[in-house]
């Protein structure tokens, strides 16, 4: 999915999220994360290319199908660790960091789900 959209979609979930939480921090933190996570799109390309154009970057992975690419931030992994991290040392913006990249994560799945006709590569396993 773009990263407009995803930008859109953590737009519209701010003011519900702000509305419960009621915490602006919460709410922009859980924001900022479910659109910042592509920065390991970013560093994909840098780490496979060793070019640092993120207009490039962008389209390296628009333009083709990387289904089977996988990346740090996306994983299934790190979501549950950031999760648990939370959970355990009861710290509410980790989980809003959390809460942002699950979303980012779910609707990715949609999206792919959608146009390739089958998930992405979410697991380090
Ligand atoms: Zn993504």
């Amino acid at each position: 999915m773009d990263i407009a959209s995803h930008i859109i979609i953590s737009a519209l979930l701010w003011l519900p999220v702000w509305f419960i939480s009621e915490n602006w921090l919460f709410a922009t933190l859980f924001f900022l994360a479910g659109w910042l996570i592509d920065a390991d799109h970013y560093l994909f390309y840098v780490l496979e290319t060793g070019n640092f154009y993120i207009d490039e970057a962008y389209h390296y992975f628009n333009d083709s199908c990387r289904t089977n690419t996988l990346l740090l931030f996306h994983s299934m992994e790190v979501i549950c660790f950031i999760w648990v991290l939370g959970l355990i040392i009861n710290n509410i913006y980790i989980l809003a960091v959390a809460g942002g990249f699950t979303i980012h994560l779910i609707s990715d799945a949609i999206n792919d789900k959608r146009y390739y006709g089958g998930v992405r590569r979410m697991s380090l396993a």
